[in-house]
């Protein structure tokens, strides 16, 4: 056992993230230790390592919250994952943010990715806890919830799952149950885009028509069994409307899913939705506010449902979801970047902001 972790520490925005080496605290209680096998990199981290969020990121901090790792040390106290199993050392894990279980958020409204004492990891601050998965090794706090990897599922694939997969369960269990008749319309195709294009064929809806760019990534679901694929690259929004339209004699999308970020997405997402649909916001991050005509919303009686994050049961569901779905669907093709060194993260975060790998992968354990 080492005594130091190598870990991406960002300190300040203006020298951005850089690699330093920190003391490993032998864990205590119920906290885990695992030496990470895979970090898959995520927008939110460009926008962290940017300042984006420097009202919410706590500096300094070790990069990344998503991540596989397996055990190689557990505190005094016996500890269990959340399906009741005893977990041991060399145990593959995912793990989410810890929440209090007490707070408001948690306790009364039942909604844990609002807890008002939550730690993200990712977020820091580190004050010597390794709270970060840009990191050979990293902590597992003790209000963390955590879940065993079924055997055979990809350690970057299932870093995947603990953010972009557990996002589109969690958004799933918002809405109104898919219907077998629906159309469902999704925009975007980054991973989250991707895996709800994947969930809503798996739903069981009619027809799921998946809208969004560059080319390449609609091309990982060239063997998916979906109705359209429309690249926003070569379209016009009227153009998109439009086919959905074609597609619903008329009537429009019953159920759109907003997985692209952009305000723009926002607003084509409702006007593709028909008379009394729901919609999902799910990828909206800008800051900025968009109009909306609110006569025409009740008029229309359209829905509008939000989600945030996700809880450990998502994270089971987008586990499960992988074991039933990885193979036949070549998931891995959404984290078939190259991987990333801890040395090359900087390389990583690059390659996410300008859209040139999807998912980029750190191996913690690779040396430069
Ligand atoms: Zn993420
Ligand atoms: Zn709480």
């Amino acid at each position: 056992m080492k005594d130091y972790s190598r870990a991406v520490v960002l300190e300040n925005y203006e020298t951005g993230p850089e690699i330093q080496e920190c003391p490993i605290l032998p864990p205590t209680g119920r906290t885990i230790l695992v030496e990470v096998e895979a970090a898959t990199v995520c927008g939110t981290d460009v926008h962290i390592s940017e300042g984006t969020f420097d009202q919410l990121a706590r500096l300094p901090l070790i990069m990344g919250h998503e991540g596989t790792g397996k055990v190689v040390e557990l505190g005094s106290k016996e500890i269990y994952d959340s399906q009741g199993a005893r977990i041991s050392e060399g145990d593959r894990l995912v793990w989410s943010h810890n929440w209090c279980g007490r707070c408001y958020g948690c306790a009364i409204a039942k909604q844990p990715t609002l807890c008002e004492n939550t730690m993200g990891y990712g977020w820091g601050p580190f004050e010597g806890v390794l709270n970060g998965t840009f990191s050979e090794y990293a902590h597992i706090v003790e209000d963390s919830r955590v879940l065993k990897v079924p055997n055979g599922i990809d350690p970057a694939l299932a870093s995947s799952a603990t953010c972009a997969l557990r996002t589109v369960m969690h958004a799933f269990g918002r809405m109104n149950p898919i219907r077998f008749s629906d159309t469902v319309v999704i925009l975007g195709a980054g991973p989250v885009g991707l895996y709800a294009a994947a969930a809503s064929m798996k739903a069981g809806a009619y027809q799921t028509i998946l809208i969004g760019a560059p080319a390449s990534r609609l091309e990982i679901t060239s063997t998916w069994d979906l109705s359209s694929r429309i690249d926003i690259d070569s379209t016009d929004p009227e153009d998109r409307i439009d086919e959905v339209l074609q597609l619903t004699n008329g009537k429009g999308a019953d159920v759109v899913i907003e997985c692209a970020g952009p305000p723009a997405a926002f607003t084509e997402g409702l006007n593709m939705l028909r008379k009394g649909g729901q919609m999902m916001v799910v990828g909206q991050a800008h800051g900025e506010k968009v109009p909306v005509d609110t006569t025409a919303l009740k008029v229309r009686q359209t829905t509008i449902h939000t989600s945030l994050s996700a809880d450990i049961s998502h994270y089971y569901d987008a586990l499960k979801f992988l074991e039933s779905f990885a193979e036949t669907l070549q998931l891995d093709r959404i984290v078939a970047s190259p991987r990333y060194t801890l040395a090359n993260a900087r390389d990583a975060l690059d390659a996410m902001k300008n859209g040139s790998e999807m998912k980029p992968v750190i191996t913690p354990k690779e040396k430069a």
